[in-house]
């Protein structure tokens, strides 16, 4: 689960991280309000939670009045990565000295929770790894003890010639690990944490993301919640017990079992297709869970060839079949079906499919290559 920048950085600020003075607002009237209290100039910030949002225009400062109402209200009437913006930041204006960027994940290689600082912030640290690894500093925390302070120290003497500031950026680092660890984190993150002309290290940006196995130990956490950024196949894929992660390509994968939903997705890669998403419906899936998969793919406009990949062991290929022409006819299925349906019952499934329309394939990668075949 993700939050805001304004929730994050709520968070931040009881674990005793600097961060600017700044309200959330909804209307135009309340950012006025609110840029009174804060000051002018002030920063407008969309809230989205996809990055970049500089660089889609979504953060202005404006100077007066005026600005304040014009950039308020371009902003709510944007778009970013295609999620409009509903809520808004009203930040104090920081005079930027230098901008460094802090962070802490799971590096899954080393089985450990690994700090990053980087010199060079508010840039995407995607980018960085892949040019430049060698820019990013990296301090692994002891997996019985913890982060020690002295790797603190090590991360704020990277980033900070300055005595001072390299032990401010010390405990900063420990607070950021506090709260990755209380909280059940999975990314938590300073990009940029800024040291501003009058020497004060603040984090102007906020990211943190949460392990959603570890939300039932945090009802604060999932009372933080916004229904309306997330997801809306991926919520209603939730309730309906369905595994869905929404990708970039076009071919819509229906596959039982976390692992094939994997193989599938790199086959499909393979043979030089791009998937549209990860979908695991689960063993045992009853006509009913196939229908409800097929409605989620579909709500995807991207979605142009759909890929059935079973392996019926407890699932029965039967069950699947009545459920794929049950949504032929219910859901009005116009796009080409490709469909691998092996193990129990697959004589029957064939049976009820003969006269549905769909493509058959033998193996998983006859049926990837079909699906590919089948988008020219
Ligand atoms: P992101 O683009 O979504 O990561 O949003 P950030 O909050 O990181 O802001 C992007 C960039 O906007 C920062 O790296 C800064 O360069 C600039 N910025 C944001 N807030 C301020 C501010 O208060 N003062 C100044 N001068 N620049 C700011
Ligand atoms: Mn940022």
């Amino acid at each position: 689960m993700k939050v805001h920048e304004y929730q994050a950085k709520e968070i931040f600020k009881k674990y005793g991280i600097l961060t600017p003075r700044e309200k959330m607002c909804r209307t135009v009237d309340e950012v006025l309000g609110a840029s009174k209290e804060i000051g002018l100039p002030c920063v407008i910030k969309a809230q989205v939670m996809v990055g970049g949002r500089g660089k889609a225009g979504g953060i202005k400062i404006a100077k007066n009045e005026n600005e304040v109402k014009e950039h308020t209200s371009s902003i709510l009437n944007m778009e970013i990565k295609g999620i409009p913006v509903k809520k808004v930041l009203v930040s104090e204006a920081i005079d930027i000295g230098t901008e460094a960027y802090l962070g802490i994940i799971i590096d899954r290689a080393e089985k450990k929770t690994v700090v990053m600082a980087c010199k060079e912030g508010g840039v995407e640290i995607e980018e960085i790894a892949r040019q430049r690894p060698e820019a990013i500093f990296k301090v692994y925390a002891d997996s019985l003890l913890g982060l020690m302070p002295h790797r603190g120290r090590e991360v704020g003497l990277f980033l900070y010639a300055d005595p001072k500031l390299a032990f401010e950026c010390a405990a900063v680092t420990s607070k950021l690990y506090k709260i990755f660890t209380d909280l059940d984190s999975s990314l938590v993150e300073i990009n940029p944490l800024v040291v501003d002309k009058s020497g004060r290290l603040i984090a102007l940006d906020a990211k943190l993301n949460f392990d959603d196995n570890g939300l039932f130990r945090h009802p604060d956490v999932e009372a933080m919640r916004d229904r309306e950024s997330e997801d809306e196949n991926e919520l209603l894929a939730k309730e309906q017990d369905l595994s869905y992660v929404r990708l970039a390509g076009n071919i819509g994968c229906v596959v039982n079992g976390a692992g094939l939903a994997m193989a599938t997705m790199d086959l499909v890669k393979h043979f030089g297709g791009e998937p549209a998403n990860f979908l695991d419906i689960g063993g045992s899936s009853s006509p009913e869970k196939v229908m409800n998969a097929l409605r989620i793919l579909l709500k995807d406009e991207n979605v142009k060839v759909i890929f059935f990949n079973i392996f019926g062991g407890i699932t029965r290929c039967d069950d699947v079949a009545n459920g794929i022409l049950e949504a032929k006819k219910t859901l009005n299925i116009k796009h080409p079906i490709v469909a691998r349906l092996t193990g129990t019952n697959e004589d029957k499934a064939m049976e009820i499919l003969k006269e549905a329309g769909l493509i058959f394939a033998k193996t998983m990668d006859e049926g990837a290559q079909k699906a590919i075949e089948l988008l020219k």
